[in-house]
């Protein structure tokens, strides 16, 4: 945080800032006395936005909420005004039941990345945008692990294998991705840095977050996986430090490129065990793992096609994080914290509620 050319006064943007990452981003450049310029889809929507006022009350920062749609070209335009750091975290994160491919996540992945970098250009201030991608820009499902040499995957590796038909989500952050590093190519006033989280779990600043974390969680509370889970791994991090290593990403003057934010990889049955060991027996939390054909079922009946599961399941997901360690000074906390935290909170929200009580 010392380059001055990335300190206030000059406003710092966040698109997407209601999201489940973006609200920590927000919380944590208010606590540090930021303004910041928040882009929301639809500001009349009180689930949006309250959460977000709740959190820079009592903050030295300040808070401007500006209506932008990932679909609009001008949308951006005014939220960027004076800026010199964006961050762009909106895109749709959708992996059940994906309806249109093309119109439910390509167009505004990438058309939004489009959007949001255009107005980058046209502001003069602007010196840094950091992009919140994913690990699914690097790999596509964890059977592509035994096409690589090595044996985990790091900064290097891009996603070829997901396509509009299979997993969309995944082929829709690698479009995005790849287009943000081409438009930034084509200039040199601003940088792009890039960070790459995994499975992100932890606390939600609002009880109406849908992000996929906290669908996979309320899975567990809600008696889902009461017969067993699939063999599945994932490849977890904190919210928490994912909106530290944003804000590191933005300004600390020598980050640079893509960053892998993942802690550790945890399976199913270990998420269960975690939480078990936790919250005890009130509520149906697995105690075995199913046999394949009965995870392809749970898979169907979640939305998730067979071609998909079958490239994943029973495969190992590995990581290598150690550039986030290295240049932006991350120490990720152990999955447990995640696991425990947000399903604490969940409980403390009423949106998992214990055997005895439903
Ligand atoms: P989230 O809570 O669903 O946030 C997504 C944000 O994008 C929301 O603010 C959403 O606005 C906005 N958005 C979607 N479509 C939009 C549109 N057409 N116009 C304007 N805004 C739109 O999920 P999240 O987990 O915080 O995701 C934030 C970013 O992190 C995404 O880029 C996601 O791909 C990435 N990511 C997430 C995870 C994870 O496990 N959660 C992992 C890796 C990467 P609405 O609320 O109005 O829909």
């Amino acid at each position: 945080m010392t380059d001055p050319a990335l300190q206030p006064p000059g406003p710092v943007v966040v698109t997407g800032a209601n999201g489940y990452i973006a609200s920590w981003l927000v919380k944590g450049l208010l606590e540090r006395g930021f303004n910041v310029h928040a882009t929301v889809r639809d500001l009349r929507d009180p689930e949006k936005t309250n959460h977000l006022g709740a959190v820079a009350r009592g903050c030295p920062g300040t808070l401007s909420l500006f209506r932008a749609d990932l679909l609009d070209p001008a949308g951006f335009d005014r939220a960027m005004a004076d800026s010199t750091l964006v961050f762009h975290t909106a895109s749709p994160l959708i992996v059940r039941n994906v309806e249109d491919p093309k119109r439910d996540l390509v167009e505004p992945a990438t058309q939004g990345t489009m959007h949001v970098l255009d107005a980058v250009n046209r502001t003069p201030s602007v010196r840094r945008v950091v992009l919140t991608s994913s690990i699914v820009a690097i790999y596509g499902d964890a059977a592509d692990l035994g096409d690589i040499r090595d044996d985990r995957f790091n900064e290097s590796h891009w996603n070829t294998t997901s396509n509009a038909r299979h997993q969309p989500y995944s082929y829709s952050k690698t479009l995005a991705e790849r287009l943000a590093w081409e438009i930034a190519s084509k200039q040199e006033r601003w940088d792009l840095v890039v960070v790459n989280p995994g499975l992100v779990l932890g606390p939600g600043l609002s009880p109406h977050t849908k992000a996929e974390g906290v669908l996979v969680m309320r899975d567990f509370g809600n008696g889902y996986y009461r017969f067993g889970v699939p063999d599945l791994e994932f490849a977890v991090v904190d919210v928490r430090d994912v909106a530290e290593a944003h804000m590191r990403a933005g300004m600390w003057p020598h980050a640079s490129g893509r960053h892998i934010l993942v802690a550790e990889s945890r399976t199913l049955m270990e998420i269960g065990a975690v939480l078990r060991s936790r919250f005890g027996d009130v509520f149906p939390f697995p105690r075995r793992t199913v046999s394949s054909t009965a995870a392809l079922m749970l898979a169907s009946r979640r939305g998730i096609p067979q071609s998909v599961a079958k490239r994943n399941l029973g495969y190992p997901l590995r990581f290598d994080s150690s550039r986030a360690n290295d240049a932006l000074g991350m120490n990720f906390r152990p999955p447990e914290e995640s696991i425990v935290d947000h399903f604490r909170q969940l409980l403390d929200d009423g949106l998992v509620k214990p055997m005895a009580r439903r």
